[in-house]
């Protein structure tokens, strides 16, 4: 069976790579070159302990209280957009307790084989930079401490595998010299990991390519035909034929199905990072800057610092004080690290949908057709857990229970 995935981040090379693996014969199309999107200067947390979803109890009101700061860790542009006005109120029906907590339960089942799928990937011979150095989340106000304590006691109540330990300041200060005075205490996940995500995502396209996949990049998929004899599809202006089609394509998702008049409501969050091999004392594992929202990530080279959400639809122009912002996060939390000299200034655009839960299977009423996005926050940590999940559905129609939250009629 002929397989084309439409779309080279990490998402579409992850569900390149099992369904190759599968047996299916792939060609994965990307417009530009692979990994070089929202793929590529995240933060690569590996992350279960993060299964919690973004549309929570409290956080409508929350947002709107950081609206009325440019600098803050959130922020909507607002456009005269019906898609954005329904997507806003969507999000908000879906910040109930109820909604909020089965979606944890199912990104907590969905990552349930993560780890145990990257050490699969390493083992498979994926070149990739990763560490497993846990994450440590980092507080300078009790309350935000309490209240993530209590996020991640409720992930744990709800299945999360790892174990969630408490730190004070001297025990943090300890255990990381990074970590300043101004810190009043820390969660330490030591089961979580990360990646270099430029790494991984060359290490699956080099894969994918040594074990028989085509990866053509530089080809924009401008129009997909489905018909009885399977799929067409136009590609940097040549004809490509499959019989299944995945469709990957990050927050541009949406604008590739809406010729087939297929719409999935799916907005841009864009995220800036920066990376530098910067000065101070360097952190030795992944820091989460808890009321900055700001992840920090120490790879074999440079330190990257990421974060910041913005509504802002399909734009990745930089904001410097949206940048600055993230920039500046370490001074609370970090004892005297700074990213002096960055080697990349970054902007990427986070898939996300109403719901904030991905989407991730057949489209309905389009025998063949395939979507797997919306990863939000997650993309990174998910991606092996899509593809492999998905494999079965697109190769056998076979669907896993774990993939049934995702689908995209719910
Ligand atoms: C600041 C920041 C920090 C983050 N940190 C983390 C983290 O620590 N851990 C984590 O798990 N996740 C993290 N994420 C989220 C993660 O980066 C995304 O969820 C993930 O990269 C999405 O991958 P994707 O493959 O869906 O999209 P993308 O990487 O954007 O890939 C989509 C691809 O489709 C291609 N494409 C689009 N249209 C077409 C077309 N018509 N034809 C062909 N190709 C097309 C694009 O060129 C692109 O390469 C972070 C995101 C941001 C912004």
């Amino acid at each position: 069976m002929k397989v084309a995935v439409v779309g080279g981040g990490v998402i579409g090379l992850s569900c390149a790579w099992y369904l190759q693996r599968g047996g299916a014969q792939v060609v994965l199309l990307e417009r530009d070159t692979v990994g070089m999107a929202a793929s590529r200067g995240n933060a690569g947390w590996i992350t279960p302990a993060l299964s919690n979803p973004i549309a929570a109890p409290g956080v409508t009101r929350q947002a709107l209280r950081w609206m009325l700061s440019s600098d803050s860790p959130f922020l909507i542009r607002p456009r005269p957009d019906p898609a954005l006005v329904a997507w806003l109120w969507k999000f908000w029906r879906s910040s109930g307790r109820t909604q909020y907590l089965a979606g944890m339960r199912a990104q907590l089942a969905l990552n349930s084989r993560t780890l145990e799928l990257y050490d699969g990937l390493a083992r498979d011979g994926v070149e990739f930079e990763m560490h497993r150095d846990g994450m440590l989340l980092l507080f300078v106000t009790e309350r935000a401490l309490e209240e993530e304590a209590a996020v991640l006691d409720e992930l744990i109540r709800e299945g999360y595998p790892g174990e969630v330990k408490r730190l004070g300041r001297a025990e943090a200060q300890t255990l990381e010299p990074a970590v300043g005075d101004g810190v009043v205490g820390a969660l330490l996940a030591p089961q979580e990991r990360h990646v270099r995500p430029e790494t991984l995502t060359a290490g699956l396209a080099s894969a994918l390519r040594d074990s028989g996949g085509e990866v053509r990049e530089g080809v924009e998929v401008t129009r997909l035909e489905g018909g009885r004899a399977g799929w067409q599809i136009e590609a940097g202006g040549e004809e490509v034929a499959a019989d299944r089609v995945v469709v990957a394509g990050g927050a541009w998702t949406g604008r590739i199905l809406k010729p087939l008049g297929i719409r999935i409501g799916q907005e841009a969050a864009k995220g800036y990072s920066i990376t530098a091999r910067g000065s101070g004392t360097r952190p030795t594992r992944p820091l989460y800057l808890g009321e900055a929202k700001v992840g920090c990530s120490p790879y074999d080279g440079g330190v990257r610092l990421a974060g910041t959400l913005e509504l802002a639809g399909i734009d990745l122009s930089i904001d410097r004080r949206r940048l600055a912002a993230v920039a500046r996060a370490p001074e609370a939390y970090m004892k005297d690290w700074r990213p002096a000299d960055p080697e990349l200034e970054w902007a990427g655009l986070r898939p996300i949908p109403a719901d904030t839960l991905p989407l991730i299977g057949a489209v309905p009423g389009r025998e063949g057709l395939f979507v797997a996005t919306g990863h939000a926050m997650l993309g990174v940590t998910l991606a092996p857990a899509t593809g492999a999940a998905l494999a079965p559905l697109v190769l056998e129609n076979r669907l896993l229970p774990e993939l049934a939250p995702f689908r995209l009629d719910r």
